[in-house]
């Protein structure tokens, strides 16, 4: 609990009268939850009502959100989270074709971009690497959501396909597309690190969850298309977290990045990073077709479920 300041003097005779806001209050009515009760334990904060959830903690960015973990844009503060963080997540938790502002609506059109190709391979384990497999998963994904009366584009077809990031980019700004989703392999020196991340930018002058090289100017392309993004990035995280047969991923989380990709594509923009090549339990998934094929799954699932209504 935080110190008892003059304005929460204020408030405890309010309550004494009868009248004070609950905890948290404005930070419910700001999600759009305004019957949503409040719990609080030390510096943990649960609000939960009108068939949602969020959970935070005071001066940390990671809060979880219906059971997904997702990283605020800015710390919460004893008085809630930032209304910036608030506003983003009632538009990404509206139902689908509620909300004018997140909406992915018709036509739907997708792009899906297998990250690298060509010379640049990506991360690789032995003779896995990262440009085939985000391949292989991107081609199962376009046939599902083919199949679901998706429209869908690719930055590149074949393992050979050489496409920079301007590449991808101008593919992007040429189409009208409704979503614009990158699919990675994630690699590291640990090989304890697993689980899958969403990313999506971060809100105007937020720096992303790692820490950023430089100050991004404000507003970049992206950040117009970020209530959508952020209602398609909750909803492949969800998708993502199950598994069918085998152990389900790890959930990283919805996190921010300044991902050139990310940046400058005129449209609610995704990055998926599907697991680490580098540990074990991933690499079983990522490097097998039954693991890419549930991996697609998920996506197409997430994509599906984050757009207004069946085709
Ligand atoms: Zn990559």
């Amino acid at each position: 609990m935080k110190r008892f300041c003059f304005p929460c003097l204020v408030c405890a005779l309010a309550m004494l009268a009868g009248c004070a806001p609950r905890p948290y209050e404005r930070t419910a009515a700001a999600l759009g939850l305004p019957e949503a009760g409040c719990r609080v334990e030390g510096r943990l904060v649960t609000i939960a009502g009108d068939g949602h959830t969020l959970a935070f903690e005071i001066g940390k960015r990671p809060a979880v959100v219906d059971g997904v973990r997702y990283h605020l844009n800015r710390p919460a503060g004893a008085e809630g989270i930032a209304p910036a963080d608030a506003a983003l997540l009632r538009h990404a938790l509206a139902a689908p074709g509620t909300d004018a502002v997140s909406s992915v609506p018709r036509p739907r059109l997708v792009l899906l971009d297998a990250g690298h190709g060509g010379a640049d391979r990506g991360c690789s384990v032995g003779d896995a690497w990262e440009s085939q497999i985000t391949l292989a998963i991107a081609r199962e994904t376009r046939r599902l959501l083919e199949a679901a009366g998706v429209r869908v584009l690719m930055t590149r077809e074949a393992a050979k396909d050489e496409r920079t990031l301007d590449d991808r980019v101008a593919l992007a700004a040429g189409a009208p597309i409704d979503a614009f989703v990158s699919i990675h392999v994630n690699s590291a020196a640990n090989p304890a690190a697993k689980g899958v991340e969403v990313f999506t930018l971060p809100l105007p002058g937020c720096d992303g969850t790692a820490a950023d090289a430089k100050a991004w100017p404000a507003p970049l392309a992206g950040q117009a298309h970020l209530p959508q993004a952020t209602r398609l990035a909750l909803a492949v995280q969800r998708a993502l977290l199950t598994h069918p047969t085998g152990p389900a991923p790890v959930d990283r989380g919805v996190r921010h990045a300044h991902f050139k990709v990310l940046r400058d594509t005129p449209a609610p923009a995704i990055l998926i990073e599907t697991g680490f090549l580098t540990n074990a339990e991933d690499a079983a998934r990522l490097t097998s077709p039954e693991g890419r094929a549930v991996l697609a799954a998920a996506i197409a699932k997430g994509l599906l479920a984050a757009f207004d209504a069946a085709p």
